[in-house]
This record gives C-alpha cells, sequence and structure tokens, in this order.
C-alpha cells in the first residue's frame, strides 16, 4: 500500500502538536500530570500521548473562560466586526492547513483521508466564514406595545452573549463538531471550554493554536481533552452558564442531570434511527446510491445515518440488491490509502458494539448481507445489510453507528409513515419519490429535523440541524443555533 502521505509528513504533523491543555491562551499539562493515548484505529497504533485533563483542570478553564467575558475584558469590549474578522481569519487557516487536518481526521478517526479533504476540512472552514458574518448581524426588535398608549413607553429587545459555555463533542466528525460549536459561540460573543472525545483529540489541538494565530484573546477558547470525567465535571461546573452537547442519549440524559445544579442552560445533540422510505416511483439509480449514501457514509458513524430502509415492495428486491452492490464495491483500508472509500471504526469499544447488534440481528432471525470482520488488524467491518427483519428486533430499534441497515419492505396500499415515525428518536429522515406532491406530503410527516428527498448528507452552515423527540434539544448552525447562545433582553423605558 502507497500512502497518500509520507511517513515522514505524519511525523512531522503529529510532532508539532502540543498534546497539552489549552487554558487562556497558554497550551498546559494536565494538573494531575496525567496523560493518555491516541491510537489509530487501522493500525492499533499510538499515535500521540495527550493531557489527561480532569475536574481541577476544567475548573481552571472555566475560570479563565469567566475572566475572558468580563465586562471589561478584551473580547467583550472588542467591536463585533474585528470579532468577526477573527473568526473569518480562522477559516482561511483551517483551509490553508487542509492536508493537516485532513490527516490528523484519517489517523485518528480511520476516516479516509480523501473523505476529510472534500468533506470535513472544507466544511469545519465553511461553518467559520458563514458564522463570522454574523458577528455584526445580531440585533434586538423594537416592539411595539400591546396594552398601553405608544407613545407611553419604549420597548426593545437587546440580543446579549449567555456567557461562559461548555462544549462536549463526540468521534465521528472532529473537527467539524469542534467548528459547529465554536464557531457561532464567538459569533455570539460568548467565551468556551471545549472538550473533545477521548478517541479524537488531536485536530482539536490544532484548532487550538490555529486560533491563536488568528487573534483569538487568551482564554475565550479552553481545549480540556480527557475522558468522560472532563466532560462531566464542565456538565457540573457551578460558573458554566451553558453547556452544548453531541454525543448519546444515554450521556445526554447525564448532561442534563448534572446541569441541573445552577440550572444552566443545555442543548443537546443526540443519536438517531433515521428512517429512509424509497416509493417504488423513484428513480431507482438515485434510490440505491443515496440509500447506500445514507447509512455507508463515514463507516455509518453519523448520528443522522439512513439506518432503517422502508422499501415499497414491488421495487424491494431490486433496491436491496443495488444497495448490496453499492456495499461490495466499498474499499475497505486504512484511510490514507488513497484506493480507501471505507475506513475503520473508531475503536474497539465501536468494534465490539456494531459486531454485537450484528449478532443480536442475526440471533433475532434476520438475515445478514455483508458484515463480517476483515483483516486481523483495526477495527475493519464489512458493510452490511440486514433483510427479514421486524420492528421490535434491537437491531431494528437501537442505534447501531457503524454500516448496517436493516431493510424491509411495504406494500403500496399501506401507509409506511406511521412505522417510519414509531421511533424515540427523530433526528433525519429521508424519502425518495419522483412525485414531487408525494415528496413534500412525505417531507411534512416525518417527524424529524432534517427531512432529505431524493438525497440525503446534505449540510449547510446555513441550515439549520438538530433533532426532535430524544434526538436533542435545539438547533446548530443556520441563524436558528443563536437561540442557544443569546439571552434576549427587554428594555423598557418610560417616555413621560
Ligand atoms: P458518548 O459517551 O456520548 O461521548 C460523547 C462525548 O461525551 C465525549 O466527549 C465523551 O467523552 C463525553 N462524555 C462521556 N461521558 C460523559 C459524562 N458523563 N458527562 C459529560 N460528558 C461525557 O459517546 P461514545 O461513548 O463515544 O459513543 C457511544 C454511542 O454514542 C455511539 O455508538 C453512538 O450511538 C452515539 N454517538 C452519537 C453521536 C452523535 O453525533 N449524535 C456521536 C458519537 C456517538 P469521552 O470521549 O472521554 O468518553
Ligand atoms: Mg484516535
Amino acid at each position: 500500500m502507497t500512502l497518500a502521505v509520507e511517513e515522514s509528513r505524519i511525523a512531522e504533523v503529529v510532532g508539532s502538536l502540543s498534546g497539552k491543555l489549552l487554558i487562556n491562551g497558554e497550551w498546559v499539562d494536565s494538573a494531575s500530570g496525567q496523560t493518555f493515548e491516541s491510537l489509530n484505529p487501522a493500525t492499533e497504533e499510538v499515535l500521540a500521548s495527550v493531557a489527561r485533563g480532569a475536574a481541577e483542570d476544567v475548573d481552571r478553564a472555566v475560570r479563565a473562560a469567566r475572566a475572558a467575558f468580563a465586562d471589561d475584558a478584551v473580547w467583550r469590549r472588542m467591536p463585533h466586526g474585528q470579532r468577526g474578522r477573527i473568526m473569518h481569519t480562522l477559516g482561511d487557516l483551517i483551509l490553508d492547513h487542509l492536508e493537516e487536518f485532513a490527516l490528523l481526521e484519517s489517523l485518528d478517526n480511520g476516516k479516509p483521508f480523501t473523505v476529510a479533504k472534500i468533506a470535513d476540512v472544507p466544511l469545519a472552514a465553511d461553518l467559520f466564514h458563514y458564522m463570522s458574518g454574523w458577528a455584526t448581524k445580531i440585533e434586538g426588535n423594537t416592539i411595539p406595545m400591546s396594552a398601553s398608549d405608544q407613545d407611553a413607553y419604549l420597548g426593545f429587545t437587546l440580543r446579549e452573549p449567555v456567557g461562559v459555555c461548555g462544549q462536549i463533542i463526540p468521534w465521528n466528525f472532529p473537527l467539524l463538531m469542534a467548528a459547529w460549536k465554536i464557531a457561532p459561540v464567538l459569533a455570539a460573543g460568548c467565551t468556551t471550554v471545549l472538550k473533545p472525545a477521548e478517541q479524537t483529540p488531536l485536530s482539536a489541538l490544532l484548532l487550538g493554536e490555529l486560533a491563536m494565530q488568528a487573534g483569538l484573546p487568551p482564554g475565550v477558547l479552553n481545549i480540556v481533552t480527557g475522558y468522560g470525567e472532563a466532560g462531566a465535571a464542565l456538565a457540573a461546573h457551578p460558573d458554566v452558564d451553558k453547556v452544548a452537547f453531541t454525543g448519546s442519549t444515554e450521556v445526554g440524559k447525564e448532561i442534563v442531570k448534572a446541569a441541573a445544579g445552577n440550572l444552566k442552560k443545555v442543548t443537546l445533540e443526540l443519536g438517531g434511527k433515521s428512517p429512509n422510505v424509497v416509493y417504488a416511483d423513484a428513480d431507482l439509480d438515485k434510490a440505491i446510491a443515496g440509500s447506500a449514501n445514507a447509512i455507508f457514509f463515514n463507516q455509518g458513524e453519523c448520528c443522522v445515518a439512513g439506518s432503517r430502509l422502508y422499501v415499497e415492495e414491488s421495487v424491494y428486491d431490486q433496491v436491496v440488491e443495488g444497495v448490496a452492490e453499492q456495499a461490495r464495491s466499498i474499499k475497505l483500508g486504512n484511510g490514507l490509502d488513497p484506493a480507501t472509500t471505507m475506513g475503520p471504526l473508531v475503536s474497539a469499544e465501536q468494534f465490539e458494539r456494531v459486531s454485537g447488534y450484528l449478532s443480536s440481528g442475526k440471533d433475532d432471525g434476520a438475515h445478514i448481507i455483508g458484515g463480517d470482520r476483515v483483516g486481523d488488524r483495526g477495527y475493519f467491518i464489512a458493510p452490511a445489510i440486514l433483510t427479514g427483519t421486524r420492528e421490535d428486533m434491537k437491531a431494528v430499534r437501537e442505534e447501531i453507528f457503524g454500516p448496517v441497515v436493516a431493510a424491509a419492505p411495504f406494500s403500496a396500499d399501506s401507509d409506511i409513515l406511521p412505522t417510519a415515525n414509531n421511533s424515540p428518536y427523530g433526528l433525519g429522515a429521508g424519502v425518495f419519490t419522483r412525485d414531487i406532491s408525494k415528496a413534500i406530503r412525505t417531507a411534512k410527516r416525518l417527524r424529524a429535523g432534517t427531512v432529505w428527498v431524493n438525497t440525503w448528507n446534505v449540510f449547510d452552515a446555513a441550515l439549520p440541524f438538530g433533532g426532535y423527540k430524544e434526538s436533542g434539544w435545539g438547533r446548530e448552525m443556520g441563524h436558528a443555533v443563536f437561540n442557544n447562545y443569546l439571552e434576549t433582553k427587554t428594555v423598557i423605558t418610560d417616555l413621560s
């Protein structure tokens, strides 16, 4: 195998990272002096050693973020245009370091380098560019009052930053999730402490370095790498005003409990079990390619993975065979091999989890196409399709977070949407049909935060994203995200 990036370059990029915590503009060791290792899931080899931040470090970082949020601090006094320019510069710097970021994402998470180069990294840069424009466009309203003489009072609103944020992110899109969290916080004028996932801490370290190069004042962005204990300390910290979390629904519920101590504001982006409905009148080439992309993109480690595929009976065999054909054409391998189109799962734990769901599907009587372990080193699982499923099977109900789709037929005279909506989750959904009215009617009835019509996995910095039901609270991206990071203050002035 010839790697897309030379070994010496890999050593140089990984070696350039501090491996420390970013607190108040400085790279520091953890209070305990402890570190942990980040592994390459394709080789199971150690990539780097990183500081293990815990409660004491979180406390230090929160104090730095609080000081940076003080009324007279540089960040609060800074003209909003300058804040926007710093963010824009950071977006530019991400693009200047596109190759390094793509390399770190591939090494740390396992995803193909080629995918990170065209998706994760440019989308992260775009998020900073898009959000930089909002720094100068956050406005209140002048509001005519309803019950008093219009000349008696002037009522208006100010939108003000919520304060110190704690932001906890997962490992599936490490850089992109950091961007989704940090960029709106900066545009809103808040300060933050970011806790990356233990499996994938590396790209956040480069992002922190570049944020300082872009001119972000010390303490505005703090980064505490570490285990779940650091996330728990952040969610419970009495001087954090707001916590934003992306990850499992299970931990999301823990965050809500931890946040109750000081009633900090909470937003959550949690799991999914997204239904994908293919009607017989769909463009089947598009439906097959779209359905395969829906579940196999990013090794299936996507919160919006189209993991429940419902296909109208008359085209069921053709669609399932088409998706199976796409699965067979996927080239599993080391993310740095230019031929690779699917990397390993992120960790041994995730490998066990996905394998467990495949076994449970089999035990429950489903037929499995694919799904074998590939090789004996690295966490590779071949993409899989479950057929002959029932709605009550664990593998059909629960989020697997791997390249595993459960397919089921439905008859032309039945209504599939109650089944599609019968899930505690409501993050993503999709419909394939050539009938525009049916498409829109279906999109309106699907209970999900994002519905794709004749496509999947299209995201944009300008489009709000988030979940119905147990898939979360609040929206990320677009201008909707500012509801998460701004307070509304009403000012009433007596004009007499
Ligand atoms: P997770 O435990 O929810 O981890 C997400 C983040 O929360 C990580 O930074 C994690 O730190 C941190 N964390 C863990 N326990 C915490 C606690 N008690 N309080 C505060 N923060 C805490 O997710 P996971 O274990 O990596 O993955 C498990 C499953 O979650 C996956 O199989 C998938 O179903 C789901 N998941 C969903 C998404 C999504 O985008 N919605 C992303 C990833 C995973 P550590 O990394 O140190 O544990
Ligand atoms: Mg790793």
